[in-house]
């Protein structure tokens, strides 16, 4: 147990009144040690339920939010997931305790110096079910593909093309789209191929930043 357990514990406790966690997802946020994957400047506030500044202009998204999409992506063990936007690597560490052992998770991130980061962490920290790419995810991760499960942490214009191709028949993809106005949709490939998207509601991320994204 680190010296933060106790503060982890009752944002665990907060996040199941006000969101209604799931046990393996409640289980995943009191396991992985967010105040390692943020500066040590901002450390203490770790548990604090709101993103923080992690460099280079991006921040390591609120609990809350990262406990609302591994809900919305409804993950299963041995989920095949992919990540656009490993920023601290922290969400994709959460999303590699509910996946488990057989599952994993391919995380790309368009900042050569946050992956390097992100990469150093999840080792040091024994998650070896994460992978992390530097790269242009709006246009997905086409080597691993196909992928149960997507989800973006960044905001797109419009859902990009090359990651629905990516989603396996039966898959899930959590995105949020927008510019100023953002909402999270929730999009769902079939087992014949047919897509279904629904809103789940507004949100504020950093702009996705790509080809099929927003440009730099
Ligand atoms: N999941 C992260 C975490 O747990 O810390 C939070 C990510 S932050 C809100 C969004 C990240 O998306 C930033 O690190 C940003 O550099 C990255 N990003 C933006 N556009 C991208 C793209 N086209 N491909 C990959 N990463 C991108």
């Amino acid at each position: 147990m680190d010296e933060y357990f106790e503060k982890r514990k009752r944002l665990v406790e907060r996040l199941k009144k006000e969101i209604g966690l799931s046990e393996k997802v409640a289980r995943a946020i009191l396991e992985v040690p967010r105040h390692l994957f943020v500066p040590p400047e901002v450390r203490s506030e770790a548990y604090n339920d709101y993103p923080l500044l992690i460099g280079h202009g991006q921040t390591i998204s609120a609990p809350h939010m990262v406990a609302i999409i591994c809900e919305l992506l409804d993950l299963e063990e041995g989920d095949k997931v992919l990540e656009v936007g490993a920023g601290s690597g922290y969400h994709a560490a959460v999303v590699s305790r509910i996946v488990g052992a057989d599952g994993v998770v391919i995380s790309v991130e368009r900042i050569p110096e946050l992956a390097d980061r992100a990469r150093k962490t999840l080792k040091a920290l024994g998650y070896t079910n994460v992978k992390v790419v530097v790269g242009d995810g709006s246009i997905g991760y086409e080597p691993e593909a196909p992928y149960d499960k997507i989800y973006v942490t960044a905001s797109a214009p419009r859902i990009p093309a090359k990651l629905l191709m990516q989603l396996k028949n039966g898959g899930r993809m959590v995105i949020p789209v927008g510019d100023f106005i953002q909402h999270l949709h929730v999009v769902d490939r079939d087992e014949y191929g047919q897509i279904k998207t629904r809103n789940w509601g507004a949100v504020r991320f950093v702009p996705l930043v790509g080809e099929e994204g927003f440009k730099d």
